[in-house]
């Protein structure tokens, strides 16, 4: 799962992006409009936090980019009042929910998922490979029903080519799932996480082989 967090403030912008790692595996933070614009540009996310009180703009300018992208992101709006004309705005210009500042992290989180979820009703929140199962919201996995637990950056490189199965994955993408932009990433770090979760899957007897295309990435499949 990929997930942008646009905030300007010093504190709640790392916070944000602290917890929504710790919920969805990994997530990337800029600190004004244009690079909110630049970072959807080169990247595909799944969710978008957006704070519209940003430094070069109102926040809610960039929910026209968004709604054009293909597949699109769920956006949730931060918003400084809870003033219903505030709201009513974020909600016009096609956020999926907004969120009334200041929010627990249960509820961002909450509120989060919830959007994540009535997004993937249309293209499938859970998807199913020979004897795996995985819940694209709650980032489950489990093989023959039951229940596996998948370290961090090994679960974001399944869960990328999970959602591509039977499609070569480029290894670029696979690091881009696991890291984030500020992550250093050393060269056959993506190649050992997927050889720790061939090792893992057989391990719970799962029917789904990764195998390397070289010179590209991987392709996942039901054996
Ligand atoms: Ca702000």
């Amino acid at each position: 799962m990929r997930v942008l967090v646009v905030e300007d403030d010093p504190q709640l912008g790392p916070w944000l992006r602290d917890a929504l790692t710790v919920a969805f595996g990994s997530s990337d933070m800029v600190t004004s409009l244009s690079e909110g614009r630049a970072a959807v540009v080169v990247q595909n996310f799944d969710l978008v936090i957006i704070d519209r009180g940003l430094p070069d703009g109102d926040g809610l300018d960039l929910l026209p980019d968004l709604r054009l992208q293909r597949p699109r992101p769920a956006t949730l709006v931060l918003t400084a009042l809870d003033d219903p004309t505030d709201i009513a705005r974020a909600l016009d210009n096609g956020a999926d929910d907004y969120l009334a500042k200041p929010f627990e992290p249960i509820e961002l989180i909450a509120r989060a998922k919830a959007v994540l979820r009535r997004l993937f009703l249309d293209i499938g929140a859970v998807v199913s490979i020979a004897n795996l199962r995985y819940d694209v919201v709650n980032r489950a996995v489990y093989i023959d029903q039951r229940p596996v637990v998948v370290p961090r950056r090994e679960l974001a490189i399944l869960e990328a080519m999970v959602r591509r199965a039977g499609r070569v994955v480029l290894r670029e993408t696979l690091e881009v799932a696991a890291y984030g932009f500020d992550d250093d990433v050393s060269s056959n770090v993506i190649e050992s996480h997927v050889s720790r979760l061939r090792r893992r899957l057989r391990e719970a007897r799962c029917n789904v082989a990764i195998k390397p295309v070289r010179g590209l990435g991987y392709l996942l499949s039901g054996e």
